[in-house]
């Protein structure tokens, strides 16, 4: 999962990268309003965290002008406490939740598990394939409810196919919301990390289509 945060304060931003790094997401983070437009704009996000007061371009500017070009992706606002018609405008904008500063990280990291499942179509925490189960709460797998050890790549992957079931993800799909800008994107690499998959959870949940890319079925 990719999540973008636009955030002017150095610290702040520093601290909400470094949770959701350790969450296990793929982080990607701007300091003003323009240039988390411009990301917003032209890489795909599965979730983003937006202030609301940036330099350059306020953040209710920045939203407006995503969702006028068609980008659905969950955007959970941060604001400050005494600015109630802020956030009225935000929600108007197509804002999906928020949270008021100070806030709590772990309220954050849970609004922002919540946001993604929910963009991908599930009420719940726990989403269930057949014998494997995915608890995004815990950042954990099980099959047959013993815990499976996965590296963080493996379980991002697997997380993504599972949030997506029942629909086919390509490669070039994967590798856009598995990994940051700056990574070398080989399309070998998702080969390798599903071959992986396959065998720590000896399941065959993740379907190969051929040429198309993956998909894994709604009642598997
Ligand atoms: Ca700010």
């Amino acid at each position: 999962m990719r999540v973008l945060v636009v955030e002017d304060d150095a610290s702040l931003n520093r601290q909400i990268v470094a949770a959701l790094t350790d969450a296990g997401y793929v982080v990607d983070k701007a300091f003003d309003g323009e240039e988390g437009q411009f990301l917003g704009e032209t890489e795909p996000y599965d979730c983003v965290i937006l202030d609301l007061g940036l330099p350059k371009t306020d953040g209710v500017s920045v939203l407006s002008a995503w969702r006028r070009e068609g980008k659905v992706m969950p955007v959970l606002i941060l604001t400050a406490r005494d600015r109630w018609s802020e956030k009225v405008q935000a929600f108007d904008a197509g804002a999906d939740d928020y949270v008021t500063k100070p806030f709590h990280v772990e309220e954050l990291l849970a609004r922002v598990r919540a946001l993604v499942r929910r963009a991908a179509g599930h009420a719940t925490s726990e989403i269930v394939c057949g014998r494997v189960t995915l608890d995004t709460r815990a950042g954990r797998v099980l099959v047959d409810d013993m815990p499976v050890k996965l590296t963080s790549h493996e379980y991002r992957l697997l997380a993504y196919m599972i949030h997506h079931k029942g629909r086919i993800v390509s490669r070039a799909e994967l590798t856009e919301h598995l990994y940051d800008q700056d990574f070398d994107r080989d399309s070998n690499t998702i080969e390798v990390f599903v071959g992986r998959l396959r065998k720590k959870l000896g399941v065959d949940v993740i379907k190969t289509m051929r040429g198309l890319g993956y998909v894994v079925e709604e009642g598997a």
